[in-house]
């Protein structure tokens, strides 16, 4: 038997999606089959999909252990990708049939590649030539062979499509089948990229030295946000394509992909592949199947674009790699940005971790000397970081439910009469967070959460920011009946861009939140209509500090800079210095310089205090010796234990019988707290209830955890999830 082969009729163990807590045996198919070979087997009076993940357990009668069904048709797992899953299912504490899920979310992934019908140039020209028809045969002449669909040939040429079908008939244009997943268009790394300044081109030399050294390592990429730490990043993708390796970069966003697809066309002359909730099913099995097959050299996507099965992952880059939706949040608890190290390490990659404004982990991890540090100084070209200064609230005269500052406001309309932009920003989506009675104080929640319903005008409608639920604004108070005294409480996006309107009535104004477009398509054309200039002032959410491109803009005005501070969260003071810094660097990044105004109560805050004076060393030195001294992550480690369940009692008796029973987290010096009522204390009906661990930083906490949960019989109600290195504390 060659290596990792398994003979017809061998025992062989399979690993499905179906949640099982182990392998199952089966005997390999006529022709045998390959460690890691996708399979179909049995199960019951189904079939379901695995992946062979080595020799059978035995241990049962052998006669009774049924056959494979099928190999299907998709590149083996290779070994490092197995390796992969097993550490990462390790890790996050995840049943390994969940971790198959992520790497297998291709549709029709077993199936044969499926045909198209495409449409080429033929031999022969038509009898009677029109101008429809000589447009397509001019669109099909300038691409030379390439083949088109129907539609996309239709729309190129712009004609119908009854005017292509009419050449067929005539044989001046060739009707064909062919393979619908092909190979993404060759990427070529040698044609000339931007002239890089003196401090771009060191980092980019570092990082291409790097990836061809085809090791792993880590390196942090530094810079304010206009430095180039995107062409600086593509100059090594660049050394790994041309080392015949591939290259993966995550953005946190999907609403970043356009801009970023454009700036790989110009670098590499052709379009990378796109992973993300966006792309159609078509798209994504052919990015499934091309990246095993090594018919796509780049891919941009998600995180979860880090589970697709590439051939040889040579660098992964992760921008903005602080943001916070880089942890999944549901389903698999996982931080793309920790797992790209992970598999990275496995692979002998290269990571770029890229941000303006890094995680303290990181910076922990460059201090430690696990990673490299490179920093980007200056803003490319003219422009600088902008000016940072406070606008006091307390010394503001500000009606009730206005929130715009004179001082803001004039600094608004000096902008407007100079022609340039201002961002009025505020991290809260919806018109506003309290709809409250005036007759009686009552506030609308949600039927199913422990959660004040957000009212969206928008949409004409309330939202539950925590499971979607939405129901119609109410004329009357559902408490007392009361009519037409139900108000707007705060201040909301929406509301914001009332104020707006009225205090600057002659302005263009254009709302930027996350829940106002149908598709990232719709959000990305007006983000790129709004840097081109077709709005005066943006009132935005957190959408805009995501790494958009507005030239035009010279003023921030952030309405609530206090907003991030309040809360228990441990990494408040990191998240509203990041967002501050990030929501600061969108003004003045051409040749007008750039004023960012804070509006605060607190201007003494330490954190204000770090914002402002733009040190950002100094504010990671602070808030690595405040979190040294507490014990928390990055210096010491943490495990978040929600248990939830329809029934409150049920809940609360199992979590104090978990906290009763700590004796393996006790073995390794960890220490338990809670059970509590978890900030959001109900969610979907359910009731939740979190315990949280929290151990010292060389201590082996998964198996700890492992042990210690497994005393416990849960209740067929009960869902317990563990969160390794909690992002979030709700
Ligand atoms: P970051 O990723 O750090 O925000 P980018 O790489 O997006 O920075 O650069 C900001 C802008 O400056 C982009 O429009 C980019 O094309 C431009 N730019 C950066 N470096 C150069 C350069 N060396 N030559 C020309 N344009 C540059
Ligand atoms: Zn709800």
């Amino acid at each position: 038997m060659e290596q990792g082969y398994f003979d017809e009729g061998a025992l062989i163990a399979v690993l499905t999606t179906q949640p099982l807590d182990r392998c199952l045996d089966y005997k390999a198919p006529e022709g045998g089959c390959h460690l890691g070979a996708f399979v179909e087997v049995p199960l019951g009076p189904r079939k379901v999909m695995g992946v062979v993940w080595g020799p059978g357990e035995g241990g049962y009668d052998p006669s009774k252990v049924r056959g494979v069904i099928r190999v299907l048709d998709a590149a083996p797992m290779r070994d490092e990708m197995h390796q992969f899953l097993r550490r990462a299912a390790d890790y996050t504490l995840t049943p390994l049939p969940a971790m198959l899920r992520l790497a297998t979310r291709s549709p029709g992934l077993g199936d044969p590649p499926g045909m198209r019908t495409v449409y080429r140039l033929g031999d022969s020209e038509p009898e009677r030539m029109t101008d429809a028809r000589a447009k397509v045969l001019a669109v099909l002449r300038e691409y030379g062979g390439l083949a088109f669909t129907l539609s996309e040939l239709a729309e190129s040429a712009g004609v119908t499509s009854s005017v292509v079908k009419g050449l067929v008939k005539q044989g001046a244009v060739l009707e064909q089948a062919s393979p619908r997943d092909t190979p993404y268009p060759l990427l070529d790394p040698d044609l000339p990229g931007l002239t890089l300044t003196e401090d771009q081109a060191a980092g980019a030399a570092m990082l291409a030295e790097a990836v061809a050294g085809g090791t792993y390592g880590t390196t942090m990429l530094r810079g304010v946000t206009g430095s180039g730490k995107t062409e600086v990043y593509l100059e090594a993708v660049a050394a790994c394509l041309r080392a015949g390796r591939q290259a993966l970069v995550l953005l946190p966003e999907i609403a970043l992909t356009a801009e970023f697809l454009t700036r790989v066309q110009a670098r590499f002359g052709a379009q990378p592949a796109e992973w993300h909730s966006g792309v159609t099913m078509t798209e994504r099995r052919r990015c499934w199947r091309m990246v095993g097959e090594g018919g796509a050299q780049l891919v941009v996507g998600a995180r979860s674009a880090l589970f697709l099965p590439f051939r040889d992952l040579g660098l992964i880059v992760v921008d903005e790699e602080h943001d916070t939706s880089y942890k999944q949040e549901d389903g698999v608890l996982y931080n793309a940005r920790d797992m790209s190290v992970l598999r990275a390490s496995l692979c002998s990659a290269q990571v770029v971790l890229a941000s303006a404004t890094p995680s303290l982990e990181t910076w922990a991890n460059v201090q430690a000397g696990k990673y490299r540090r490179l920093d980007l100084t200056a803003r490319f070209g003219v422009a600088v970081m902008p000016e940072m200064r406070a606008i006091d609230m307390r010394a503001e005269e500000l009606p009730g439910g206005k929130w715009v500052s004179p001082t803001l406001r004039d600094a608004v309309r000096a902008r407007l009469a100079l022609g340039e932009q201002s961002l009025l920003f505020l991290n809260r989506r919806g018109y506003a967070p309290i709809t409250l009675c005036r007759a009686c104080g009552h506030q609308i929640g949600c039927d199913h959460c422990d959660a004040r319903m957000v009212e969206h005008r928008f949409q004409k409608r309330l939202v539950c920011h925590q499971c979607g639920e939405t129901k119609p604004m109410p004329l009357t108070c559902p408490s007392c009946e009361a009519e037409d005294r139900m108000s707007p409480v705060g201040p909301g996006v929406e509301r914001l861009a009332e104020e707006a309107t009225a205090l600057f009535p002659d302005a263009r104004i254009a709302v930027l939140s996350s829940d106002l477009y149908g598709s990232a398509r719709a959000l990305k054309a007006h983000i790129e209509s709004i840097a081109k200039g077709e709005a005066d002032i943006i009132v935005g959410t957190q959408l805009v500090a995501k790494g958009h491109n507005f030239p035009l803009l010279t003023l921030v005005g952030v309405i609530d800079s206090d907003l991030g501070l309040q809360g228990s969260d441990l990494r408040a003071a990191e998240r509203t210095f990041q967002l501050m810094r990030q929501v600061a660097g969108r003004a003045g990044r051409a040749e007008r310089p750039g004023t960012a105004m804070l509006q605060t109560f607190q201007p003494e805050h330490p954190v204000i205090r770090a914002i402002l004076a733009g040190d950002e060393d100094r504010f990671w030195a602070a808030e690595a010796s405040e979190r040294q001294a507490a014990g928390v992550p990055p210096y010491g480690r943490m495990a978040g234990i929600i248990l939830s369940s329809p029934n409150v009692q049920e809940v609360f008796d199992v979590a104090s019988e978990m906290a009763r029973r700590d004796g393996p987290l006790r073995a390794v010096n960890a220490q338990l707290y809670g059970p509590a009522p978890a900030p959001i204390a109900r969610i979907r009906g359910r009731h939740r209830v979190r315990l949280l661990v929290k151990a010292d930083k060389g201590v082996a906490l998964q198996a700890a955890l492992t042990q210690w949960v497994a005393q416990f019989r849960l209740p067929a109600s009960l869902r317990l999830s563990i969160d390794i290195d909690p992002q979030s504390f709700l």
